[in-house]
Order: structure tokens, then C-alpha cells, then sequence
């Protein structure tokens, strides 16, 4: 299998990115890596010049390029969703990952997917915050894990595509990597994740299950739903399980 194959499963996500100049250059980054599936969530200028500029040669990754309103469209049929960081310390006790570690868990999630046919199915999300700001306590709630580029903790802040480079380079390595392994190892490992639409689903009934039962006051939410979100986030459940969650859920509310 060429290692595009592998690397096609990764969506570079950008969110409301205000210099369309980061975006080619993020475009360029990829292409660079092999990677080819950018998507830009309410991008303040796209098409521009700058970005065509700012890409080179890696016009064809902008022209490829997904636009779409929310992150919650960007990452429906992805099974793993990674937030990148350039802060360390959240409210929320996240799992905060190195590129390394990042890209190498996005290869295995990718891989996992294809079950011994070897036919990949997998999609994992690299998603990237605005330039100002980052990303909001809302988008990362729909991060399964953050991942953060150790650097200078006085300054941490990296220029977007130059984030996206980092890791787009890891996860080339990663599937090299992956590429010369014994796959014999692998192949019990066969199992389907949930993909974030599906996982979105479940948490969309268990909140009105919630409401009905009175666990969940709408008027005071306590940050529930957001913990909950990451709780089953960090599990990385398979189809079978989730269909078990849903079973319990249903029969419960027949109580
Ligand atoms: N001022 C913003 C930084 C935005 S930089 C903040 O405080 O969050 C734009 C984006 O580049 C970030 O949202 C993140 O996705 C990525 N980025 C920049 N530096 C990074 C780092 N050290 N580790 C991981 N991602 C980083």
C-alpha cells in the first residue's frame, strides 16, 4: 500500500482563519508531507490571492479544499479528532499529547479502521484554532485529545502552518513507520471506532434522557454535557459498544 493511502486519512482542519496567506502556507505544508484533505471552517477570505501565493505549488490542495460553517460538519466522519494547542493548561483535565505520540496514534486509528482487507476506512482530524484566539472551550469539547508542540514556555505560540507543518511531518514518519511493520501483529485489532457523528448521536439522547429524568437541569447544565463529551471521547468505543450504550439508554427510559 503507498503511504498516500495512509496519509489521505488525515483532514488538516482550519478554523476561521483570518490570514489567508496561513492557509496557503498551511495548504504547502501538507503537500509537502503527502497530506491532501484540508477543510476550513468559516474561513474569513477563501478563494484569495494570498493563499494561491502563499501555496506555491500546492495550488491543487486549496482547489481540493472543503469549506464548510462549523467544526461539528468538519469532523462528522472522522473517528478520532485531535486539537492542536498552543496552550498548555485548560480548565479540563485533557490527555495532552506530543506530535509524536499524535501522529503515530493516527496512523494506528487510521490503519485500525480497515480491518485484515487492508482496504483503510479510518479518518483522523488534526484541528487547528484561529490565529488570535485558538480554539474555544465549545470546538475543543469536540477534540478526543489535545496535542501540544513543546516550545518555549515564555513563548508558545507558533504561526499556524508552521504548526500544521510539525505535525504534518510526524505523521509522515509515523506512517513510514507504520509501513515497515510486521502488519501480522495487528490483526486482531480489527474492531470499527465510532466516528464523531455517531458518538454526537449518542450524546444528543442521553442529554434528553438526561433532561427527562431530571439528572440534567437545562437551567443549570454545571458544564455537564462538555465533561461528558470528553469522558466517552477519551474511551475510543467501537460501533458494537456504542450499540450497547444505546440499548441500555433505551431500556432505561422505559423504566
Ligand atoms: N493565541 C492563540 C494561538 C493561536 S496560534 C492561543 O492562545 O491559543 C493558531 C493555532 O496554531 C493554534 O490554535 C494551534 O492550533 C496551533 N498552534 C500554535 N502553536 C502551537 C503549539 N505550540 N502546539 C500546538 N499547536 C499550536
Amino acid at each position: 500500500m503507498p503511504l498516500r493511502k495512509l496519509l489521505e486519512k488525515i483532514r488538516i482542519v482550519l478554523i476561521h482563519t483570518s490570514h489567508p496567506g496561513n492557509i496557503g502556507a498551511a495548504a504547502r505544508a501538507m503537500k509537502t508531507m503527502g497530506l491532501s484533505d484540508l477543510c476550513l471552517v468559516n474561513p474569513k477570505s477563501f478563494p484569495d490571492e494570498q493563499a494561491n501565493v502563499m501555496a506555491s505549488s500546492a495550488e491543487d490542495v486549496l482547489a481540493h479544499a472543503q469549506v464548510v460553517d462549523t467544526l461539528e460538519e468538519a469532523i462528522a466522519d472522522c473517528h478520532w479528532v485531535f486539537g492542536s494547542s498552543a496552550r498548555h493548561q485548560r480548565s479540563l483535565a485533557w490527555s495532552l499529547l506530543e506530535p509524536r505520540d499524535c501522529a503515530q496514534e493516527s496512523i494506528r486509528i487510521i490503519s485500525q479502521q480497515g480491518g485484515q482487507q487492508g482496504n483503510l476506512q479510518g479518518k483522523v482530524a488534526l484541528v487547528f484554532g484561529r490565529e488570535s484566539s485558538g480554539l474555544t472551550n465549545e470546538e475543543l469539547a469536540l477534540c478526543n485529545q489535545l496535542v501540544h508542540i513543546p516550545t518555549n514556555p515564555d513563548y508558545s505560540s507558533l504561526n499556524i502552518a508552521s504548526a500544521v507543518q510539525i505535525l504534518a511531518y510526524e505523521c509522515r514518519l509515523a506512517a513510514r513507520d507504520w509501513m515497515a511493520l510486521d502488519k501480522s501483529v495487528l490483526e486482531d485489532s480489527t474492531s470499527e471506532l465510532v466516528n464523531a457523528a455517531e458518538l454526537e448521536a449518542y450524546l444528543n439522547h442521553l442529554e434528553k434522557a438526561m433532561v427527562r429524568s431530571g439528572f440534567l437541569d437545562p437551567e443549570k447544565p454545571r458544564h455537564l454535557m462538555a465533561r461528558l463529551c470528553r469522558l466517552y471521547g477519551r474511551l475510543g468505543m467501537t460501533r458494537s459498544e456504542l450499540k450497547l450504550l444505546r440499548g441500555m439508554l433505551v431500556a432505561f427510559e422505559k423504566c
